[in-house]
């Protein structure tokens, strides 16, 4: 992945969180995710009054990715105040939506971690491994 692919994708994990509606946890998060054609998507987590069915930026971002029709990406880049990793509902669709890519962590004073997918889910539920 260019440097430049890396910064943009950040930068719109940042923007992101701007839309966020917590009003619970008063905790933005924003995500954006690379699709293999270079296109960005991102998206904000969005909360409900039960809770349960809040739902995470980072998968908001696939799902508007998928929704588009894209099936493959590259990366994903992950932005709250205090750099907080994927949960680990996240981390599965990650893994099945993405396999192997690069997680840019970063927080609100830009400091940031990158991780691969298998170091945030080790031997994870993989429904195409329980075919073979
Ligand atoms: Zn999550």
């Amino acid at each position: 992945m260019e440097a430049v692919e890396s910064e943009l994708l950040k930068k719109a994990a940042r923007e992101a969180a701007k839309a966020s509606y917590s009003p619970y946890s008063h905790y933005p998060v924003g995500a954006a995710v690379l699709a293999e054609d270079g296109q960005i998507f991102s998206a904000c987590n969005v909360e409900s009054s039960t809770y349960g069915l809040s739902i995470c930026a980072e998968r908001n971002a696939l799902t508007a990715a998928i929704a588009k029709g894209l099936r493959k990406f590259r990366a994903l880049a992950v932005w709250s105040k205090n750099g907080a990793t994927p949960c680990g509902a996240c981390r599965q669709v990650i893994w099945e939506l993405c396999g192997e890519i690069p997680i840019y962590i970063i927080d609100a004073d830009g400091k940031e971690k990158c991780y691969i997918s298998s170091v945030l889910l080790p031997d994870p539920f993989d429904e195409k491994k329980l075919r073979k």
